[in-house]
């Protein structure tokens, strides 16, 4: 081994899932790795917390790779011991209760179109190809395993080769919107419920939900029983193992820069860490206009801040309810009784989980119900928090009241029962995270984003990388493993080693 590198020290900034998974690498490489976590645990955006006997998680609904038949399944596995989940596969995506219509989103892709053309029988034709893109996507594999930084000619000759068709299809299916697509359709309720597969993301690009329901089709995205939580835990755990350090409560409040190179942090204690390689897994507006002072923001970045829409942000009420929900779909989308106003924007439907399915969030015979709001104004919440505490209590008391109605009057006899309530705000998630607006997944995956690279340097900044889901719009687990295995490799490359994504030496 190399013993100028093996000496070599990282600082980390973030221990969601994207600081562990590019420590992990790192570690594996033979640097030294100490990761700074300004909360008080790991796992970032995929935070589950417990409240009288009821767990609430947010998060992770399935985890694409939950099969070796996926590509991904061979990367996680080196981040993630595999061996220790056990995965659970949906019979539906969602159910959409729309004007008195019901639309069930069966994973499986033939029931699918059945059940599509029992909605709109005159809509044949844009069926047909949609569920013929469901069933195509499903057998790709996804081309993340090597950062493109560290191509060499054969790597992009090799690599256009390869992933030709998967490269053609999101030239067709990841240009064109959710909303734009659904106009195709000629039955007004199914252009409607086409929209709500993925609620309030009708400007994704059509290609976003056809990937899950391709995954899904072919069973290789279940749900990893036991949560975001058992993804954490397995994720520290890996990082530990490894010799990773974190310590917690420790927010960074500066990159430290000499002679244009990274040389540590300074955390708001004024702690000094000095590094010789400083990679930021946080927030990525938080990153460059604080960390770094908006001194290394190259024009592209700028535009992508102008022009790259955000993942929404979320209202969630976490409830927990002293009953079953037997037959029930683990997530339905469905109306509310009325519009709930919320600053800018105005809620009228509310995406509900029913986590029922996995024995860890509720005592037998008890329920964790998950409700999910999203909403285009993170300000109104952030400043109604800062400058009115009681009106900001007062809030999040009328949407859980009218959550629980709407609830109470789908699920009579809900209310009596609801023995917890909880209510997350997007100011909540900028607490806790630091998130950018709020944007619980980072970039969106809108037309010509999904799939586009973004880069993990700055130009005029040596020795600083950045990775974490804002690297790969619409973020996910396999994601911010993915390039936190790239980045790792753009290290390894620079530092003139052979990266490794296993510690006992096989070259991968
Ligand atoms: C509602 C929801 C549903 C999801 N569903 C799925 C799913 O079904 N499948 C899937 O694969 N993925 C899913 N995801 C996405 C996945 O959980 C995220 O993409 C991933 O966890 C992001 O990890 P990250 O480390 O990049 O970011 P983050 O989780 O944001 O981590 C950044 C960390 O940096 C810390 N930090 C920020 N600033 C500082 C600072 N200055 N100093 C020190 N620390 C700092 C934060 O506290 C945080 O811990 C979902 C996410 C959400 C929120």
């Amino acid at each position: 081994m190399n013993k100028r590198t093996e000496s070599r020290s990282i600082v980390i900034i973030g221990g969601g899932l994207g600081g562990l998974a590019v420590g992990s690498y790192l570690l594996m490489n033979g640097f030294r790795t100490h990761i700074l976590e300004q909360a008080n645990q790991c796992g970032g955006v995929a935070v589950t917390w417990d409240r009288k006997g009821y767990r609430f998680d947010g998060a992770t609904n399935y985890l694409p790779g939950s099969s070796p038949a996926l590509n991904a399944h061979n990367i996680i596995g080196e981040i993630i011991d595999l061996h220790k989940l056990r995965f659970y596969d949906y019979p539906e995506f969602i159910r959409i209760e729309h004007e008195g219509e019901v639309f069930r989103v069966y994973t499986d892709a033939e029931r699918l179109r059945k059940e599509m053309l029992r909605i709109a029988p005159e809509d044949r034709k844009v069926i047909d190809e949609f569920i013929g893109a469901v069933k195509r996507f499903g057998a790709f594999n996804l081309p993340f395993e090597k950062a493109p930084e560290t191509f060499t000619v054969i790597d992009a000759l090799s690599f256009l080769a390869k992933n030709f068709p998967l490269l053609m299809f999101r030239q067709k299916w990841g240009t064109i919107s959710v909303e734009r697509y659904a106009r195709r359709f000629r039955n007004r309720a199914m252009r409607a419920m086409f929209q709500q597969i993925f609620p309030h993301h009708e400007h994704f690009a059509v290609m976003a939900p056809i990937a899950p329901l391709g995954w899904m089709n072919r069973k290789v995205a279940g749900y990893p029983l036991g949560g975001s939580l058992k993804i954490i835990e397995l994720m520290e755990e890996r990082y530990r193992s490894l010799g990773g350090t974190i310590e917690f409560f420790k927010p960074v409040k500066q990159i430290n820069v000499k002679d244009g190179a990274a040389t540590g942090v300074t955390c708001d204690d004024d702690r000094v860490y000095d590094a010789d390689i400083v990679v930021s897994a946080a927030d990525l507006h938080e990153t460059l206009f604080e960390l770094l002072g908006g001194a290394f923001t190259p024009r592209g970045f700028v535009k992508r801040f102008e022009s790259y829409h955000p993942f929404s942000s979320l209202v969630q009420v976490s409830l927990g309810i002293k009953r079953t929900f037997d037959g029930e779909a683990e997530k339905l989308n469905m109306p509310l009784d009325k519009p709930l106003h919320m600053g800018n924007h105005t809620a009228r439907d509310m995406m509900v989980r029913i986590l029922n399915f996995d024995p860890v969030y509720a005592p037998t015979g008890k329920t964790s119900v998950i409700v999910q709001l999203r909403t285009e104004d993170c300000d109104y919440w952030c400043a109604l928090r800062n400058e009115d505490r009681n009106r900001y209590n007062q809030e999040k008391q009328h949407v859980a009241e009218v959550v629980t109605e709407s609830l109470e009057r789908r699920f009579a006899g809900v209310r009596k029962n609801v023995e917890v309530v909880d209510v997350a705000t997007p100011a909540t998630y900028v607490r806790y995270t630091r998130l950018w607006k709020g944007a619980h997944q980072g970039w969106a995956p809108t037309p010509g984003v999904i799939g586009r690279p973004q880069p993990k340097t700055l130009p005029g900044l040596r020795n600083f990388y950045l990775t974490g889901q804002w690297e790969s719009p619409a973020g996910g687990i396999p994601a911010v493993i993915a390039v936190g295995r790239q980045v790792a490799q753009i290290i390894c490359k620079r530092e003139g080693k052979r990266f490794r994504g296993s510690v006992e030496g096989k070259g991968k």
